[in-house]
C-alpha cells in the first residue's frame, strides 16, 4: 500500500502539480538520470553549450549583464571553451544587492523572492525563476533516488520554524501532507519538544530524514539517552545539508537511526551544488552547475587545491548567477567515483559551522533562529551574532544605504521574540567585520553551547 502510494505520487500527483506551477521537473530529472552516466567530456560539452545559451540570453535580456558584457567586450559567440568563463568578472552578494532589479531578465515570469544569509553572515535577497526551481528540485530528487527514496515516500524534514503561517504556507502544508512530508521545527529543541520529535519519527517511519546535521544528531542523542529505539524504523538515509557535517555527527546519526548518512552541499542562492552517492562521492550537479575553485586573489586553482567555491548556475536565465562567490571553501577532486557516474566530485567542504544558542529558559535553539530575524532586513551588508551569556546577546552590523534608522530596535525585538524578552540585546554598528580563520564570518557564536 505504502509503495503503491509512493508510485502514485511520484508518477502522477507530483508531475501534475509541477505542471500547474509551470515547472518541468519530471522531464529534467529523467534527462539527468541519463546524463549522470555520461563520460566527463560529454558532460563538459553540455556545460559549454548551456553556458553559451545563458550568456546569450543575459546579453539580450538582463540589463546588468548587457552593460557588463559591452564594457568587457564579451559576446556569447566569443565563449569557445569552458575556460572562457574566466573572462567574466566574479559575482558577489554586494553586486546583487546593489543591482537587484537589473538582474531580472525582461522575459522573466513567475519569479519567486528568496533570501539567505545563513551560511555566511552576509544577507542576500534574490529571485528564482521557474526554470531554476525545476532544475534544483530535479537535482535533489535524483540524489535521493540514489538512496532508494522517491518523491512521495514518507519523509521527515528538520528545518527552520514556520513562525508566521501565511496562506502560501498553508498551501504548502496541504502539499506536504500529500507528499507525506512532515516538518519538525529545528529552531526550538526543548526536552519536551525533543520527546515529541522522537515520537513523531517513530510514528511516521520515514524513508528519509532531511535537515541540518546538528539538529538531526541532537534528536538522535536525545532518543538514545531516553532509551528509545530508532534503528528499526526502516529509515533508508539521513540526508544532511546546510552545515558542515562532522564525523561524530555522522557516526551518531547512522548508529542511532540505523541508516547511512548522505551529505548535500549547496543553498538556495548557489543551487544544490553536490550530493553524496552511496559509494561516498560528492557528485557535482554538473549538468546545471559549473564549479570553479579560486584563491584569495581570484585566480582559478587546479584540482586538488583548496579554495573558495565559485558557481555558475546554468538554469538561471531569469536571474543569472554567473561566477557567484559562495564564501565556502572546498577542493575539486581528480578522482572518479566507484559508482561509475561521470559527474565530477567535490572534496573537503569546509567552513560551514553553525552553533546552537540557548533561549533564556534553557531551550536549545539552532543558530539560524537568531539569524532569520536579521537577514531579511534591507540595508545590512554583514552581521555577526555573539551570545555572550544566557542573558546577553551582542549583534554587530555593517550598515549600508537603505539601512533603517530603527534597525537596532527591529533586531532586538526579533531576537527577544526567539530567545526571551528578558534577554539583553546590544546592537552595534561597525564599519567592518573581520573574517574568521576559515576565511568566513562565523556568524553565530555561543559561549554557552557548541563553541
Ligand atoms: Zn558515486
Amino acid at each position: 500500500m505504502s509503495a503503491l502510494y509512493t508510485k502514485l505520487v511520484a508518477n502522477f500527483i507530483f508531475p501534475i502539480q509541477e505542471r500547474l506551477k509551470h515547472h518541468d521537473t519530471v522531464a529534467v530529472r529523467k534527462k539527468m538520470d541519463e546524463s549522470q552516466w555520461w563520460p566527463r567530456e560529454r558532460i563538459e560539452a553540455l556545460q559549454l553549450d548551456r553556458l553559451r545559451n545563458l550568456v546569450s540570453h543575459a546579453e539580450q535580456h538582463v540589463p546588468y549583464y548587457r552593460e557588463l558584457f559591452e564594457k568587457i567586450g564579451l559576446t556569447a559567440a566569443s565563449i569557445q571553451s569552458l575556460a572562457d568563463l574566466q573572462r567574466i568578472p566574479f559575482l558577489t552578494k554586494p553586486i546583487i544587492r546593489n543591482n537587484l532589479e537589473r538582474f531580472k531578465s525582461d522575459e522573466a515570469q513567475h519569479l519567486s523572492r528568496f533570501n539567505t544569509g545563513g551560511s555566511s553572515g552576509e544577507p542576500l535577497i534574490f529571485f528564482i525563476g521557474s526554470e531554476r526551481v525545476s532544475h534544483d528540485v530535479a537535482a535533489k530528487w535524483r540524489a535521493t533516488r540514489w538512496w532508494g527514496v522517491d518523491i512521495g515516500d514518507p519523509e521527515i524534514v528538520v528545518w527552520g520554524s514556520p513562525i508566521e503561517l501565511t496562506s502560501q504556507d498553508r498551501m504548502r502544508q496541504f502539499r506536504d501532507r500529500l507528499m507525506r512530508t512532515q516538518l519538525l521545527p529545528a529552531f526550538e529543541m526543548s526536552e519536551a519538544k525533543l520527546d515529541g520529535f522522537v515520537e513523531t519519527i517513530q510514528r511516521a517511519r520515514p524513508a528519509m530524514l532531511f535537515g541540518y546535521p546538528s539538529s538531526i544528531s541532537l534528536i538522535a542523542r536525545h532518543a538514545e539517552k531516553s532509551g528509545q529505539r530508532m534503528s528499526d524504523l526502516g529509515i533508508k538515509v539521513a540526508f544532511v545539508t546546510s552545515e558542515r557535517l562532522y564525523d561524530h555527527q555522522r557516526d551518531e546519526i547512522s548508529r542511532i537511526f540505523g541508516c547511512p548518512v548522505a551529505n548535500g552541499y549547496g543553498g538556495r542562492d548557489a543551487g544544490f551544488i553536490a550530493h553524496q552517492c552511496p559509494n561516498g562521492g560528492m557528485h557535482i550537479t554538473a549538468e546545471d552547475i559549473i564549479v570553479e575553485i579560486i584563491d584569495k586573489d581570484g585566480k582559478v586553482l587546479p584540482k586538488g587545491t583548496a579554495g573558495e567555491v565559485v558557481v555558475t548556475h546554468l538554469a538561471t536565465s531569469d536571474f543569472p548567477f554567473i561566477r557567484y562567490r559562495t564564501g565556502d571553501v572546498a577542493v575539486l577532486s581528480e578522482k572518479s567515483c566507484a559508482c561509475g557516474r561521470g559527474l565530477p566530485l567535490l572534496d573537503e567542504i569546509q567552513g560551514r559551522t553553525t552553533d546552537f544558542v540557548l533561549a533564556a529558559d534553557g531551550t536549545i535553539m539552532h543558530g539560524l533562529a537568531v539569524v532569520y530575524p536579521i537577514r531579511d532586513i534591507p540595508g545590512i551588508a554583514a552581521f555577526k551574532v555573539v551570545q555572550e551569556t544566557l542573558a546577553r546577546v551582542v549583534v554587530q552590523i555593517v550598515p549600508e544605504d537603505g539601512c533603517d534608522s530603527q534597525v537596532e530596535a527591529i533586531i532586538a525585538a526579533g531576537i527577544k521574540a526567539r530567545l526571551g524578552q528578558t534577554v539583553d540585546v546590544q546592537v552595534r554598528r561597525v564599519d567592518h567585520i573581520p573574517l574568521e580563520k576559515s576565511g568566513k564570518f562565523r556568524y553565530v557564536q555561543s559561549l554557552v553551547v557548541g563553541s
